[in-house]
C-alpha cells in the first residue's frame, strides 16, 4: 500500500507511479478516502526493486506490504504443514528440551559422557555439545575437532542425537560426515547470508534441523525471519528459531533476554520457536526463571547448557550451565506449561 505525502498524488505522479509498477507486471488500485487518497499495489509486491523505486520518490511517505517478504516461511504459506520431529518429539506437541556442554573439553572426555547420560535421564531429547566455539578474544579456547568424536561417542552411548555450532566450510563438512542431527548457526553468524546459504544447500533434503539463534545485534523481527528465509530457499525448511537474548544487555544479564518475541514469531512463521535461557541471562541462578518465561510466552522448547560439574567445564559452562538434578526439575515444570497452555488453546 502506496502512502503519499500529500493527501493525493498527483495526475502526473499517479502516472509515474503506474509505469513503475507495470515494470514488474503491478497495477496500481487507488483507494480514495474522505481526507486522503491511498494506492495499493496489485501484483507480487515483494520485489524489494520496486519497494525501492517507489520509496525513493520523493512525493511518497511509504509503503506498507500487505504479503510477508519471506514467502517460505510465512505462517500463511505452503510450509507450514511442515513436521518437524526429533529425539521422539514432534515439534509443537510437545516441549523440545535440548541439552548438555557450552563446549566439550576434549582432555575431559569422561565429564561429557556422565553428563550426556544424566541430561537424557533428566528428560532431554537432543544432546548438545560446542565442538568448535566463537569467541570473543582470539586467546580464548577455541575447539578441537578432537571433541567430534566425543559428541558422537556420546550419541552413540546414550542413542540422544546430537546438536553442535558450525562456523565455516570445514566444521559443516565434519559435522555433515559425523551426521549431526541437528546444525547450530550460532548468534554471530546469524546474519552470515554465505554461510546460511551453504547450510541449506549442504543439508536439502536431509532430516538434519538447524537451530538458528537469534543475532545479537538482530532488531526487527523480518530480519530474523530473513534469516531463516534463506536456509529454507536453499533446500533446508527444518528450522527452528532460536531467540537467545540481544544487545544491549540488561544489568546483570548477559543479554537482553528476547523471550518475549515469541509470540511474534509465531504469529508471522510456522517455525517452531526453542528457547535459549543459558546465553540470555548468562548465570547459573537466573536461566531456570527465563526458561519457564519462555515456555509461558509459547516456545515450543529450550536449549539450555547443562553440565554434570559447571565448575570443572570450560567456555561458557561454569558460569551459566544448571546441573542435570535442576534440568530435570525444569522439565517437570515446563512440560505442566505446555499442558496448560494446550488446555488453553483448546
Ligand atoms: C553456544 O550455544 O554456546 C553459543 C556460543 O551460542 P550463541 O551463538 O547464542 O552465543
Ligand atoms: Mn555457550
Amino acid at each position: 500500500m502506496i502512502i503519499p505525502k500529500a493527501p493525493k498524488l498527483t495526475p502526473e505522479q499517479l502516472a509515474e507511479v503506474r509505469k513503475i509498477a507495470a515494470e514488474f507486471d503491478c497495477e496500481i488500485g487507488v483507494v480514495v478516502g474522505a481526507n486522503r487518497n491511498i494506492y495499493a499495489i496489485l501484483g507480487d509486491e515483494r520485489r524489494e526493486l520496486l519497494l525501492n523505486r517507489l520509496e525513493g520518490l520523493l512525493y511518497i511517505d511509504r509503503i506498507d506490504t500487505v504479503d510477508a517478504p519471506f514467502k517460505l516461511m510465512d505462517r500463511r504459506g505452503a510450509l507450514s504443514r511442515n513436521v518437524i520431529q526429533i529425539g521422539g518429539v514432534q515439534l509443537g506437541k510437545s516441549p523440545l528440551i535440548i541439552a548438555g556442554h557450552c563446549t566439550i573439553d576434549p582432555k575431559e572426555p569422561g565429564l561429557f559422557y556422565e553428563t550426556a547420560a544424566a541430561v537424557k535421564e533428566a528428560g532431554a531429547h537432543v544432546l548438545r555439545g560446542g565442538v568448535w566455539k566463537p569467541r570473543t578474544m582470539p586467546y580464548s579456547y577455541q575447539g578441537d575437532d578432537g571433541a567430534l568424536n566425543i559428541l558422537v561417542e556420546a550419541r552413540a552411548r546414550t542413542g540422544l542425537p546430537i546438536n553442535l555450532e558450525v562456523m565455516d566450510s570445514h566444521q559443516l563438512d565434519l559435522a555433515l560426515k559425523a551426521k549431526a542431527d541437528m546444525i547450530q548457526i550460532g548468534t554471530r553468524n546469524a546474519l552470515n547470508y554465505t554461510l546460511l546459504k551453504e547450510i541449506g544447500a549442504k543439508t536439502a533434503h536431509t532430516s538434519t534441523l538447524i537451530l538458528l539463534k537469534r543475532g545479537r545485534h538482530m532488531a526487527p523481527v523480518n530480519e530474523f525471519l530473513a534469516c531463516a528465509e534463506y536456509l529454507a530457499a536453499n533446500g533446508n525448511p527444518n528450522i527452528l528459531l532460536c531467540p537467545r537474548g540481544t544487545l544491549p544487555t540488561l544489568d546483570t544479564y548477559r543479554n537482553h533476554p528476547d523471550e518475549s518475541i515469541t509470540p511474534l514469531l509465531k504469529e508471522k512463521s510456522w517455525a517452531p520457536v526453542i528457547v535459549d535461557p543459558s546465553h540470555s541471562v548468562g548465570h547459573i541462578e537466573y536461566v531456570p526463571a527465563c526458561a519457564l518465561a519462555a515456555m509461558a510466552y509459547g516456545a515450543d522448547g529450550l536449549c539450555i547448557e547443562t553440565h554434570i560439574h559447571p565448575q570443572k567445564g570450560i567456555g561458557d559452562d561454569p558460569r551459566q550451565a544448571i546441573r542435570p538434578s535442576t534440568l530435570r526439575s525444569l522439565i517437570q515444570e515446563v512440560e505442566q506449561i505446555h499442558k496448560f497452555q494446550n488446555r488453553f488453546k483448546a
